[in-house]
């Protein structure tokens, strides 16, 4: 497992904001090419890993390589530097955090700044564009050396081991989904399969699923299984009002709902069952936030499936996964490949 987790930590420490996705797409690559057939990109810089199977039957694994981040919107007179957000941000969650802003190739740090309680009065709810970096510079000429507009500013921090099974990190969401793609793609390595696999590293997630779009109009898949994180309920102030009883270390999240295709639903249930995989249901009755949105109607529209890793505390700078939900994900995926033998299935 030593080069796999190396694998994961590496993917998890690059820097990918959505548009800007090189540097993971990269590492997807280098990891993917020992096990691949072929290996495309898109013009939006989606990877396309492919396995070919023994029939025309095509599945699509949808990872995604784009993180949330922030973006260098102004610079005052005095070398504040503002920002706005690409993709979903809790605002409460950044005031005091460091960061880094990644420009011309180099980084410098920063801490995103508010003025203390103490001084706010009462009106002191935390919207983003009352925060700023500060990079400790004196006026807008000293800060335009280190920094651009449009820049990308990211959460500073490394994957860690709180125990040996649970870790965090800061761009969980969605390296683990590119993680699960390629891992499947290496257990199927010495396997013939009947269907042909196309896993994807799919770009530009958080900002509206396009980089899935066009990769699914480019491989026309039948069956289409997008791999996100979900949220784990497990800890205090949630309902399960308010989503599903789905926990850390209980493994994959198998999702039902109207984008879901209810045979196969059912049969990758059954499989987990057969292997012994530990899994939890969650329910999304339409949409469900992830790149199988896009993928399911596109073309002539593809059986979909949502398999999702539980993590604790998403988008924020240390979202909370289980190894062993990761593991167990792509054990799931690959047997359920593996037990797809024509398209009796798919057909409803
Ligand atoms: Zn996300």
């Amino acid at each position: 497992m030593k080069y796999q987790k190396e694998f994961l930590v590496d993917l998890t420490q690059a820097i990918a904001p959505a548009g800007q996705e090189s540097a993971v797409q990269n590492l997807y690559t280098n990891y993917v090419k020992q096990f691949a057939d072929n290996i495309d990109k898109t013009r939006l810089g989606s990877v396309i890993a492919q396995k070919k199977g023994e029939s025309d039957l095509k599945i699509m694994l949808a990872g995604h390589a784009d993180e949330i981040s922030l973006i260098v919107s102004h610079i005052d007179s005095d070398g504040f530097i503002y920002f706005k957000e690409m993709g979903g941000f809790d605002a409460v969650l950044l005031p005091g955090m460091r960061v880094n802003i990644h420009h011309d190739g180099k980084i410098r740090k920063g801490v995103i700044g508010r003025a203390p309680k103490h001084l706010l009065g009462d009106d002191n709810s935390v919207k983003s564009k009352n925060l700023w970096v500060d990079i400790a510079v004196a006026s807008k000429e000293e800060a335009l050396e280190h920094v651009a507009l449009g820049d990308i500013i990211t959460w500073s921090g490394e994957l860690e081991h709180l125990t040996e099974d649970i870790m965090i990190s800061k761009t969980f969401d969605n390296r683990v989904g590119v993680y699960v793609c390629a891992r499947v793609l290496e257990e199927l390595k010495s396997v013939k399969t009947h269907c042909s696999v196309y896993a994807v590293s799919n770009v530009q997630e958080e900002v509206g699923a396009s980089g899935a779009r066009t990769a699914s109009y480019i491989i026309k898949p039948d069956i289409a299984i997008a791999i996100d994180v979900t949220f784990a309920i497990d800890h205090p102030d949630t309902s399960i009002k308010d989503s599903a009883d789905v926990k850390l270390g209980k493994g994959p999240a198998i999702t039902m709902g109207s984008r879901i295709n209810a045979k196969l639903f059912k049969h990758i249930k059954s499989i987990a069952d057969k292997e012994e995989i530990p899994y939890q249901i969650e329910i999304y009755p339409s949409r469900t936030g992830t790149d199988l949105d896009a993928i399911f109607s596109e073309n002539a529209g593809a059986a979909g499936l949502l398999i999702s890793i539980p993590c604790r505390y998403m988008h924020s700078p240390n979202e909370m996964v289980s190894w062993s939900d990761i593991e167990n994900t792509v054990k799931l995926i690959t047997a359920f490949i593996i037990s797809i033998k024509d398209e009796s299935l798919i057909n409803l």
